[in-house]
């Protein structure tokens, strides 16, 4: 008997097919079978044959190889661009605390962080290392990042309009759409919420200005919001409690 973490998914590693999907804590499935033992020597016990030495093999036990993914289990997946603000955000509305700083990559793994609205409702966030174009194919963290948003339930993507002209700001919010789509139809699909971030860097004009740039644009409903001083904040994680409210929330 293994234990494994909840999350975990079983393939086989020659045909890459899913065996198990071990997403409940406590689920127990069977990986492998032994084999049916054979008789041992009791089994030829006679009158005349009082201590037998015969014994038979038993047959052999499934065999085969599997590879393990860790998949993590949150609500809400985080995404953006590098230095989009995405860790600051995490560390704004949970108790975790990514590393944070003003260059690509500094979260390397994946940081989890749990969010309560208030006393009886929490969202897990999970912040995910920036994507940069052509993620999908491998470059930056690629894949090791994308997969582990595959099974949030909705997402956030935080776009840093700062020192950036509208159209850049668009095509940063596309750059990440694309990235989404070419990696999985499926999660681009997602509901999904979008943020301009850092509105502290901006007057009130400027946002109302750059929202309208970005709403014509890419088509795309946006709201201003700020890690650093909370703008914004409350309502975002509001709504998207109402887009995807944990299932366990629904029958209560
Ligand atoms: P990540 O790469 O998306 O995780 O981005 P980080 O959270 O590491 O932030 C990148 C940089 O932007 C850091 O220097 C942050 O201090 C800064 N930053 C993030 N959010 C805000 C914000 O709301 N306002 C301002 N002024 N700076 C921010
Ligand atoms: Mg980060």
């Amino acid at each position: 008997v293994i234990e494994f973490p909840p999350g975990t998914i079983v393939r086989d590693r020659t045909t890459g097919e899913v065996l198990f999907d071990l997403d409940e804590v406590g689920v127990e499935v069977v990986m492998a079978r032994g084999g049916n033992g054979g008789r041992g020597n009791r089994a030829f016990v006679s009158a005349t044959h009082q201590a037998p030495r015969e014994w038979e093999k038993g047959e052999p036990a499934e065999e085969f190889e599997v590879d393990l993914e860790l998949k993590l289990m949150a609500d809400v997946g985080l995404l953006g661009l590098p230095n989009a603000g995405k860790s600051t955000f995490l560390s704004r509305v949970s108790a975790a605390h990514p590393r944070i700083a003003d260059y690509p990559f500094t979260t390397l793994a994946p940081q989890l962080g749990i969010v309560e609205l208030d006393m009886e409702r929490r969202l897990v966030v999970a912040d995910i290392p920036g994507i940069i174009e052509g993620a999908h194919e491998g470059a930056g963290l690629g894949h090791d990042f994308l997969r582990h948003i595959e099974r949030t339930r909705a997402l956030i993507h935080l776009v840093d309009p700062f020192d950036r002209s509208a159209e850049e700001t668009a095509h940063d919010f596309e750059v990440i759409r694309n990235e989404l789509r070419s990696y999985s139809p499926e999660l681009a699909r997602r509901p999904i919420l979008t943020a301009l971030n850092k509105a502290d860097l901006f007057t009130p004009e400027e946002r109302a200005e750059r929202q309208a740039a970005f709403e014509a644009a890419t088509d795309t409903k946006v709201r201003f919001i700020s890690g650093v001083t909370g703008q914004g904040v409350p309502e975002l994680l509001e709504a998207i409690w109402q887009i995807a409210p944990p299932p366990a929330a629904e029958g209560e």
